[in-house]
C-alpha cells in the first residue's frame, strides 16, 4: 500500500497566527503548505474573503491560471467542486455545544455527516492526493482554521491528520477583529460581543478538539511561538515525526501557492509578537478583565 499523505491541520480563530504558523512551517523541505484549503473554491469564484488580493492564489495569479492549482485541480474541477464543509455556525444547537464542549461529539459530528459535506470531504480527499503527486511532499499543511472542517477531513481516507490547536490571547483577536473591521469597513465591532463572539469560537474549538481525541493534537500558543519560534518549532517537528530545521526570521512568501491567509502575508515581516492590542485596553479596564478571565477556559 502505498504511504499514507500526512496533513497538518491548523485550528484556531482569526487574527490568531495562523498565517506565521502556516508560513513557518512551509520552510521545512519535507512541507508544501496550500494555506486555507477551505477558501479555494470561494478563490476560484472571487466570492467570500479575499476581495483584498482579488482572491489571487499568493503568486498573484488567479488560482484557475497559477501553475500549481491548475495542475492539481485539473482531473478533479466539476460542477460539485466544494471545498468548505458546511455547518450551522451561531444556531442554537452550536450555542449549546459550545457551552458543554465535552458532551457534544454526536451533534458535531451529524452535521458533517450530510450528502454535500461527504462530497465535499471527497473533493477534499483527491485535493491532497493530487497536491502530494504535483508537488512530491507527503507532508501538506493547511491552515484552513475551521475546527468543523478539522472533523470533516479526519474522514479523508487517504490522509492521515495531525492537528495543531492554535491560541492566542482572547483580548488580542477581539481587538484584531475590531481593526480589521475598521479597516476593512464592513462593520463596527462592538468590544463585548467581539469578545464574546471569541469565546463562542474558542470552545467550539476545543468541543472539536475533543471529539478528535482519537488522532493526534497538539497546542501551540502564538505568543510561544513569536518569542520562542525554534523551541516551538522543535515541539512541532517532534510532534510530526519531521527533521529538525532552524526556524525562520522573517515572515516571507517564497514560491508559495497559498490560499488566503492574513493581509499582511505580501509584506516581508520579522516573526515577532505583535503586541499593539495592549494599548487599547489601557482604556478599557473592564473588557481586559473579562477577556483576561475568557483565557481560562
Ligand atoms: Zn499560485
Amino acid at each position: 500500500m502505498a504511504e499514507k499523505i500526512t496533513v497538518i491541520y491548523i485550528i484556531s480563530d482569526r487574527r490568531s497566527g495562523s498565517t506565521l504558523l502556516e508560513n513557518m512551517l512551509s520552510k521545512s523541505e519535507e512541507i508544501i503548505s496550500v494555506g486555507e484549503l477551505a477558501m479555494l473554491k470561494g478563490h476560484i469564484n472571487k466570492q467570500g474573503s479575499g476581495a483584498l488580493w482579488n482572491w489571487n492564489c499568493s503568486c498573484g495569479k488567479p488560482v484557475l491560471e497559477c501553475e500549481f492549482w491548475s495542475e492539481v485541480i485539473n482531473d478533479i474541477y466539476d460542477d460539485n467542486f466544494q471545498t468548505k464543509i458546511k455547518w450551522p455556525f451561531k444556531s442554537a444547537k452550536i450555542t449549546v455545544t459550545s457551552f458543554f464542549p465535552k458532551s457534544s461529539c454526536k451533534t458535531l459530528w451529524k452535521f458533517i455527516s450530510t450528502r454535500k459535506n461527504f462530497s465535499t470531504i471527497n473533493t477534499l480527499n483527491e485535493i491532497y492526493q493530487s497536491v502530494s503527486n504535483s508537488s512530491s511532499k507527503k507532508i501538506i499543511v493547511d491552515s484552513s482554521k475551521d475546527p468543523m472542517q478539522a472533523l470533516a477531513i479526519s474522514k479523508c481516507k487517504n490522509i492521515t491528520p495531525k492537528y495543531i490547536w492554535l491560541k492566542r490571547d482572547t483580548r488580542a483577536i477581539t481587538y484584531s477583529k475590531i481593526k480589521r473591521a475598521k479597516i476593512n469597513k464592513s462593520s463596527h465591532k462592538r468590544g463585548l460581543r467581539t469578545l464574546a463572539a471569541t469565546l463562542f469560537f474558542k470552545n467550539i474549538c476545543a468541543s472539536a478538539i475533543h471529539c478528535l481525541k482519537k488522532y493526534s493534537t497538539l497546542n501551540i500558543s502564538y505568543e510561544a511561538l513569536a518569542a520562542n519560534p525554534q523551541q516551538e518549532l522543535d515541539k512541532i517537528c517532534n510532534y510530526i515525526g519531521l527533521k529538525n530545521y532552524t526556524a525562520p526570521d522573517y515572515m516571507e512568501l517564497s514560491n508559495d501557492h497559498t490560499i488566503g491567509g492574513t493581509p499582511g502575508r505580501f509584506e516581508r515581516r520579522p516573526v515577532a509578537e505583535d503586541t499593539t492590542w495592549k494599548n487599547f485596553y489601557s482604556r478599557k479596564p473592564i473588557l481586559n478583565l473579562l477577556g483576561k478571565f475568557a483565557n481560562r477556559f
